[in-house]
């Protein structure tokens, strides 16, 4: 289902610990015609994380990575819109900073990364992701019981 309308995303501990960053970040999102439909703030611990990133656990940036997402307050977000992963990811930008710093200076990550471990945000690749990923940090939202209520018809009408 190419077409998804939700993704999920997450706000890194850098950006949320910057109030500016973060205000900005937030602006973008909204003026990018995604709408928050479930938004909080996690400080992660070690246990999800390890579940969350489980398949780079063999990589050489996979304790960075853990000892920075756990540094501070990340904000998890479900995010709609007409074709959301893509959209997102698009949004995002590349995974690489110092690359993305140059070929993409405009993306979330052109602009709030610091580093290719500090990238400033997540995006689900895949519907498998967004459900497994919504399913650790919301675990009492029902992606597909929430895609039949009349919330989310009004939502698609608005996003056509
Ligand atoms: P994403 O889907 O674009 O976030 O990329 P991945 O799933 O491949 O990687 C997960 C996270 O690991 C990224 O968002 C980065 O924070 C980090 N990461 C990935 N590749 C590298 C790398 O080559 N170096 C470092 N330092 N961190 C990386």
């Amino acid at each position: 289902m190419d077409k998804f309308p939700l993704t999920f995303a997450i706000i890194k501990p850098h950006v949320v610990s910057n109030p500016v960053a973060f205000q900005r970040l937030q602006s973008i999102i909204s003026d990018n015609k995604f709408e928050v439909i479930r938004s909080k703030q996690v400080k992660l611990t070690e246990p999800i994380l390890a579940e969350f990133y489980g398949e780079h656990r063999d990589k050489f940036f996979y304790n960075r990575l853990i000892t920075f997402m756990r540094s501070g307050e990340t904000q998890a977000l479900i995010l709609h819109k007409i074709d959301a992963i893509t959209s997102w990811r698009n949004l995002m930008g590349p995974t690489k900073v110092f690359k993305t710093l140059y070929s993409h200076p405009e993306s979330l990550r052109g602009q709030f990364g610091l580093s290719d471990t500090r990238n400033a945000c997540h995006g689900s690749d895949s519907v498998a992701s967004v459900e497994k990923e919504v399913k650790i940090f919301f675990p009492d939202f029902n992606i597909h019981d929430w895609c039949t209520t009349s919330e989310f018809q009004a939502k698609q009408n608005r996003s056509r």
